[in-house]
């Protein structure tokens, strides 16, 4: 846990560049998965400040990175499957202020304490309750939303409105080492990539994890950015959908150079049987 204060305006360059945050719950705010651990309201009521804290991934810097934000007149929310009365009941604790998180920014399928079911089915990922989420802040725009989630699929859905996804490590789950990493990576991409950054020192983690390399897979062609190695990734990013519109390029006509070679082969092809006709009928002797 870091109870250091910090000087969160050396992040500023970065905030400005959203006007939304948000971040999924299980595997990215904790480190554990409360809804799979069948953890109640209850439960997280009863427990020990101690305890409780320890399934945060980095409570502290959470906690204060979101007072900071919402300083800047900047929105921040939750965006879930896990249960309502527990997100509630972990942010509670945590936040002096209850009003910081609730039912306006809290959005989970699961209200109260309901769970799934054979008939209640989890959806195929968040952009439902994003969306819900965007129309309730209409002033905000999604290339101006953030989304931290431990989940491929939600953050690829995510990046399909315009919204940067940030995919988190569910080993390591949301920590100040990782801001820092996300916001040094962005900060390397604003600066006109003027180095390839292959071999980048990485901060430790609370897991310990040794200091990786830089990996970046792919990001002309979706602008994705992926940090650490293999599974042990620390974070990877995705722009939004912006260049996804482009695409369908190819889709609009056939350019002129594919007819062109369609009547070059043509022509082959006339060629190769004039050949044989003319081999066949001018009587080459068996
Ligand atoms: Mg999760």
């Amino acid at each position: 846990m870091n109870l250091a204060t910090e000087d969160f305006s050396k992040y500023d360059d970065f905030l400005d560049q959203y006007d939304m945050y948000i971040w999924d719950f299980d595997y990215t705010i904790l480190k554990i998965h409360s809804y799979a651990s069948n953890i109640e309201l209850k439960d997280v009521e009863s427990a020990s400040w101690k305890k409780l804290m320890a399934d945060f991934a980095d409570p502290i810097f959470f906690r204060d990175l979101v007072y900071y934000i919402r300083g800047k007149k900047k929105e921040v929310a939750i965006v879930s499957f896990g249960t309502y009365n527990v997100i509630k009941a972990y942010l509670d604790r945590l936040f002096d202020d209850n009003n910081i998180f609730d039912s306006h920014n809290i959005l989970t399928p699961l209200s109260g304490n309901k769970r799934y079911s054979s008939s209640f089915r989890v959806n195929s990922d968040k952009n439902e309750h994003l969306v819900c989420l965007m129309r309730q802040n209409p002033s905000i725009k999604y290339d101006r939303t953030i989304f931290f989630d431990d989940t491929y699929q939600n953050i690829q859905a995510a990046r399909e409105l315009g919204i940067k996804g940030v995919l988190i490590n569910p080993k390591i789950a949301f920590t100040k080492a990782i801001w820092d990493e996300l916001v040094k990576t962005e900060t390397i991409t604003v600066d006109k990539k003027k180095e390839k950054k292959e071999h980048c020192d990485i901060l430790g983690t609370e897991n310990d994890l040794e200091p990786r390399q830089i990996k970046k897979r792919n990001t002309k062609k979706d602008n994705v950015k992926k940090v650490g190695c293999h599974d042990d990734y620390l974070i990877e990013t995705f722009g939004g959908a912006e260049k996804k519109e482009k695409e369908p390029e190819e889709s609009i006509g056939t350019p002129i150079s594919s007819y062109f070679m369609n009547w070059i082969n043509i022509f082959a092809v006339i060629l190769i049987l004039a050949y044989y006709l003319i081999k066949k009928y001018t009587g080459q002797p068996e």
